[in-house]
């Protein structure tokens, strides 16, 4: 089946009204998902009812599974990249040409330019990106298993936590369940912090023991074939001090406000500021350092961002993580994280792992 058809119409659509001939999409994941092609290093055109796969030797075999029906360009061994798209351009008649200058390196750019010195180059940004944001069912499925590889995954590791075990090892088992699970691997190095380790957003697994203090936090998620899941949960590994009830219970409430805001039509802004409101509100907000949440698909960190400069209104078939989170230096961090699609009539949260704060004590 070629998935990417309809996705390379929606992009010439958007092409059309820019007046170019073509565009030249050299950022992997987008050539991905244009095409279904999931090897590397190679570039696709996509041009007036017609896309064609500028490719090298290694990946014949991968293009005809993958995507068979499109046509290609297999450059001979010994035949730069730079060489086999400027043949291309000249054999395709491409005269004002898109470029994708959230990927084209500047030595790329001007290497190209030097082999094809009558192309007019028209920098663009984040045109296949948001044709991204709205994921079709297929999508949706395949993040659906990612989510579930990731919950099983977490589910095996909760019932095996022992207080002497490290950071590290407990990341690590992570990732051996997600694998054992079918996944790939994780959809990026999980984060595993104990106590005032949390503070730090993006902690990096330590020798640090899980029993060394009150509580621990991890940051996970599975990358399935393609798609990729997002969670954040806190585990209560002693007693629940009432510093940690007060915090917990901020956040929790920051984010389940901001996912039941969550409808198309609403802007990302907006979202964000209803989940800021509360932990203002409660006197945190100088601790809650990061945007409310992102995208998940293809690329763990997409379109659309929930952030406050982002007045982009919501679609139905977004899918994004809402992650609040306080940070108390020298005490911990807590952050809540779960993946919500944007619905027709509103949302649908994906992620189910339990996470009121009494759930979350490991017996
Ligand atoms: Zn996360
Ligand atoms: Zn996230």
């Amino acid at each position: 089946m070629d998935y990417g058809h309809a996705r390379r119409e929606k992009l010439e659509r958007l092409l059309a009204k820019t007046g170019v001939d073509a565009m030249l999409v050299t950022s992997f994941t987008n050539v991905t998902y244009l095409t279904g092609f999931t090897g590397d290093d190679s570039y696709l055109l996509v041009g007036k009812k017609s896309a064609i796969v500028i490719s090298d030797p290694r990946y014949t075999t991968q293009l005809q599974e993958e995507c068979g029906s499109l046509e290609r360009h297999i450059r001979p061994p010994g035949v730069e990249m730079v060489s086999a798209v400027a043949e291309v351009l000249t054999a395709g008649k491409v005269r004002r040409l898109a470029i994708e200058g959230n990927s084209m390196s500047v030595s790329l750019r001007e290497r190209l330019a030097a082999v094809a010195p009558s192309v007019e180059w028209v920098t663009t940004a984040g045109a296949v990106e948001s044709l991204r944001q709205v994921k079709d069912r297929g999508e949706v499925g395949e993040i659906r298993r990612a989510i579930t590889q990731a919950e099983r995954a977490f589910a095996i590791l909760r019932a095996s936590l022992r207080p002497e075990r490290t950071e590290k090892e407990v990341a690590d088992e992570l990732e051996h369940n997600l694998r054992q699970l079918g996944a790939k691997g994780s959809s990026f190095p999980p984060i595993v912090a104990v106590g005032p380790r949390a503070a730090l957003p993006h902690a990096r697994p330590t020798a640090q023991k899980i029993g060394e203090s009150d509580f621990v936090l991890v940051d996970w998620g599975a990358d399935d074939r393609l798609y990729k899941s997002d969670l954040t949960r806190v585990l209560v590994t002693g007693k629940i001090s009432p510093k940690l009830e007060r915090i917990y219970g901020v956040v929790l409430k920051a984010q389940v406000l901001a996912i039941d805001a969550i409808r198309p039509g609403v802007t990302a802004h907006d979202v964000d500021s209803v989940a800021r409101g509360h932990i203002e509100k409660e006197g945190f907000g100088r601790n809650f350092g990061h945007g409310l949440g992102h995208g998940i698909g293809l690329e763990i960190h997409e379109a659309p961002r929930l952030a406050r400069n982002n007045h982009e209104p919501l679609k139905a078939g977004m899918v994004v993580t809402v992650e609040p989170g306080i940070y108390l230096p020298g005490w911990g961090g807590v952050r809540i994280e779960d993946d919500v699609l944007v619905t027709k009539t509103g949302h649908e949260v994906l992620t189910s792992v339990p996470k009121s704060l009494d759930e979350s004590v490991l017996s």
